[in-house]
């Protein structure tokens, strides 16, 4: 009988067999975005449709072809989030939050939305981690972005990413490459592809964005002559700008390289852009990206205010974790309850004040010894505490220790120290409230 019901095509449920790696990344990107002075924000998971055509920029194919865009029964027209950055600038907006501080440096977490064809790697719910410094146009923000995106990789355990940077000026530099591009691409025009030839004319950046092997191809190939260079054509303080911030990452040892063809077609991305990729991951490469968007808060209705930010895929980090061994297997830490018919009641309220300080589990339906004990080896638990009848009547339990092998009788009042030796080591006690 075929089910009824299966997850929509492109989402995943995460099963407790890998949620443990899961909360493992989101942990390690928690301590690091604390430790950079970086506060959470949390946004609504849908916002108005136009909040997203006029960020991702209208002819983008996160607006025209990816969006899940819907009517609710108030006839509102709605979206699902494709990325978090116009959400936080929007909440930075309505609630005025540049009135209680010059610099906002905010953190998110959470699904995203994307109706794209799904395959290795790409999902259309998947979770990015995104942090962004809002307020300052100083390049110091660029290059405090970069190091947190490293060091939110190497928390994971990638030690080895080059970041690829590039400076896509202003508005204006922007057009004058267009022109440029346009121009080198006009003899191929005929073996581009539908897309790109309607991108070439409303927005020719977005050609270099391409996933299509047969184009890639024919840009690397030479026969073009060599692609037309955005920093050719930056004005003199973006210029400066680009020169400050890869000065900073060289000060800081972060690996970087100029790559000339990373473009965000974006209207409001301006000047610093950069992403890593892992080749490895196959079609779908990219890690994670960001750059600057000094034009987008004023897109917005709001006053100029500069902006920079990033945001990592953590389902593709999460694969690659994966496939390198990253990710600790979490280590067994649980105590199983196995009781006699005589001290099965005493299970629950052991459990329960136990369940203070320790993983506690324990067989609910009143079964045999060697049921238990079969469940307690299954369950993964560090530990057996046998309510045995006779050392119950003396207050003592017997304290298994499975990887060990060992056990030993222990008074209850020294259960505490008995398990903070066996489950932390040595010294490192715990106090039941
Ligand atoms: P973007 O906002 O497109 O720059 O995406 C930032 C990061 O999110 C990418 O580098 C990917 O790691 C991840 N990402 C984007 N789209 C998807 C998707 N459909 N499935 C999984 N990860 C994605």
């Amino acid at each position: 009988m075929g089910l009824k019901h299966q997850a929509p095509r492109g989402t995943r449920d995460l099963l407790p067999a890998e949620i443990g790696r899961w909360q493992w990344a989101e942990a390690r990107a928690r301590e690091v975005l604390d430790r950079y002075g970086y506060a959470e924000i949390r946004t609504p998971l849908f916002e108005d449709f136009e909040l997203f055509a006029r960020t991702s920029g209208e002819s983008s194919d996160v607006v025209t072809k990816e969006m899940y865009r819907f009517k609710d029964l108030g006839d509102r027209d709605l979206a699902l989030r494709p990325e978090g950055t116009a959400s936080v600038c929007r909440a930075y907006l309505q609630h005025s939050l540049s009135q209680q501080a010059r610099i906002h440096r905010l953190w998110y977490m959470g699904p995203m939305f994307r109706y794209g064809r799904p395959q290795k790697g790409r999902y259309r719910q998947f979770w990015q981690v995104g942090a962004e410094i809002i307020g300052t146009a100083a390049p110091g923000a660029d290059v405090e972005m970069i190091a947190l995106f490293v060091d939110l990789f190497d928390a994971w355990g990638f030690k080895d990413l080059t970041v690829a940077i590039n400076s896509l000026g202003t508005p204006e530099t922007r057009g004058q490459y267009a022109e440029r591009l346009r121009a080198w691409l006009a003899p191929a025009h005929d073996r581009l592809s539908a897309d790109s030839r309607q991108r070439l004319e409303s927005n020719p950046l977005r050609v270099l964005d391409t996933k299509d092997p047969d184009e890639l191809g024919l840009f690397a190939e030479g026969g073009l002559g060599p692609m037309p260079r955005m920093i050719e054509v930056l004005d003199a303080e973006s210029r400066a700008h680009f020169d400050a911030v890869l000065a900073g990452l060289t000060a800081l040892g972060i690996a970087h390289e100029i790559d000339h063809g990373l473009v965000r077609g974006l209207d409001y991305y301006t000047r610093t852009a950069f992403e890593v990729h892992d080749r490895s991951l196959g079609a779908q490469s990219a890690l994670g990206g960001g750059g600057r968007y000094d034009g987008l808060i004023e897109a917005l209705g709001g006053p100029s205010t500069p902006g920079v930010g990033f945001s990592i895929g953590l389902d593709r980090v999460l694969l690659m974790a994966e496939e390198r061994g990253f990710a600790p297997v979490p280590a067994a830490t649980g105590i199983y309850i196995v009781a006699m018919e005589a001290t099965r009641l005493a299970v629950p309220m052991l459990a329960r004040a136990l369940r203070q300080v320790y993983t506690v589990e324990y067989d609910l339906e009143g079964r045999a010894v060697n049921a238990q004990m079969k469940a307690a080896d299954k369950s993964g638990a560090r530990a057996v505490m046998l309510l045995g009848e006779e050392e119950w009547q003396r207050g003592e339990v017997v304290l298994k220790d499975l990887r060990a092998g060992t056990q030993q009788t222990v008074p209850l009042d020294g259960i505490v120290d008995a398990l903070d030796t066996l489950l932390l080591g040595e010294g490192q006690g715990t106090e039941i409230p």
